[in-house]
């Protein structure tokens, strides 16, 4: 692995740096406590913003309104963003949307381009994914998926019950995983116009951290009818695609959260250099001071593995071993720093006078969505057990 940051990675990541620090720091202001998520105003404001200094969708190839980075690239310029917990909305590049335009890029025909990838990548609507269902259906698990889709003439009638998913309040459209003919080798990806009859937004589900735009939803499928020209795919290559879709959004997600892991740290570092306590600076303290090294360390572990990450996908190879590594030691990481950083800074970290206590309530999630951490320690001890993979 080479790691120089090529010239022109460099001088964007230090464009990405200015953005955040001159426009999103200043409005992670606006948030509103009340709805969880940005008003209106200012988010669009922003976004125009982020279009001006050309920053919108740094994920997409440049032919596409993109600024045309590879994985490796996408993980420095995402590392930037996420030092502002808005700035990856304000650049249309936070979940589920770019999850979502990385998986139509990669499976949607050119009539599905049309009517829901072009009008996503301009942010003029947003999309929901939607998997996870209540128990007994699938979550951890994804094999005991029951939402169910029937063949009937040339539509598909789909049948079930969703939660957890992200966005989908206010969205346009969503990807539905459902078993065709309650086969699960069968299992295939739906796009479901929100305004389906049959479809039903249930409710955002109040959660610990903040909502994003569009909250996390529970939704009802009932008889919702759905042409054959709106399957993603083909049927059977839903689980296929889930895996194309999940591997980058788990390394995008981890790619945001050493943003935040480093800010907060940053944050800790300006109080621990002020603060005096017991006739000695705060950082001049040992306890301090290692809280510091420990960070440190865990957050460079976790850049070395998103990095690796990045560049096995990159080079077109198997990533499920070391993005699951990657996926498990940065959301754990992003925990303890967070912890370490409301620590150092005390009541003050404790309070909204700085913004650690909300980070520190929605980073409690990455332990869990898009695979639990005891599951992604499943995967890497079974490709150790077959042989496949080696210590
Ligand atoms: C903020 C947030 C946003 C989300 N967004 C989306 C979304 O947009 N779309 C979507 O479809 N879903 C979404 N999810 C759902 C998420 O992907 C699921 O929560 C996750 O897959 C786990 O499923 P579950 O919650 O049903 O947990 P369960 O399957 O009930 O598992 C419960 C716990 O069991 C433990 N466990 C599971 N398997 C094992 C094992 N093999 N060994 C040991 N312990 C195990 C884990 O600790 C796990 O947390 C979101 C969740 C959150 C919290």
């Amino acid at each position: 692995m080479d790691f120089t940051i090529p010239p022109d990675v460099e001088s964007l990541r230090q464009k990405v740096r200015a953005f955040v620090e001159e426009v999103c720091i200043p409005a992670e202001n606006y948030y509103d406590y009340d709805i969880g998520r940005l008003p209106d105003g200012p988010a669009q404001d922003l976004r125009r913003q982020a279009k001006s200094r050309g920053l919108w969708t740094p994920h997409l190839p440049t032919s596409e309104g993109g600024l045309g980075l590879d994985l490796v690239g996408t993980a420095i310029i995402f590392s930037e963003l996420g030092r502002s917990f808005i700035a990856p909305y304000v650049c249309n590049c936070d979940a589920p949307d770019e999850g979502n335009m990385h998986l139509l890029h990669l499976a949607a025909s050119p009539e599905q381009k049309k009517r829901f990838y072009e009008p996503l990548c301009k942010g003029e609507i947003r999309s929901a994914f939607a998997m996870t269902e209540p128990a007994p259906g699938a979550g951890a698990d994804p094999q005991s998926l029951r939402t169910n889709a029937e063949k009937k003439g040339d539509v598909y009638v789909l049948n079930g019950h969703k939660w957890y998913c992200t966005g989908a309040n206010g969205a346009n459209f969503l990807i539905v995983m459902a078993k065709v003919g309650d086969s699960f080798r069968r299992t295939t990806m739906f796009l479901v116009p929100t305004n389906s009859p049959g479809y039903t937004m249930v409710r955002e589900i109040g959660v610990m951290g903040s909502h994003g735009p569009g909250g996390h939803c529970e939704l009802k499928f009932e008889n919702v009818e759905v042409p054959e020209s709106m399957l993603l795919g083909r049927v059977g290559e839903g689980f296929r695609l889930s895996q194309e879709r999940l591997g980058p959004a788990r390394l995008t997600h981890c790619m945001r959260w050493l943003g935040m892991a480093r800010r907060s740290m940053e944050i800790a570092r300006e109080y621990a250099l002020k603060r005096e306590v017991f006739g000695s600076k705060l950082a001049d303290h040992e306890g301090i001071q290692w809280m510091f090294a420990e960070s440190a360390l865990e957050i460079e572990q976790g850049f070395m593995l998103t990095l690796k990450a990045a560049h096995t996908l990159r080079a077109g190879e198997d990533a499920r071993h070391i993005i699951s590594m990657a996926k498990w030691s940065v959301s754990e990481t992003l925990c303890r720093v967070l912890d370490r950083a409301i620590q150092i800074t005390g009541s003050l970290g404790y309070s909204r006078d700085l913004k650690l206590e909300l980070v520190y309530r929605d980073a409690r999630a990455a332990r869990i969505a898009d695979g639990p951490t005891e599951v992604h320690k499943m995967v890497i001890a079974r490709g150790l057990m077959t042989g496949k993979e080696s210590f």
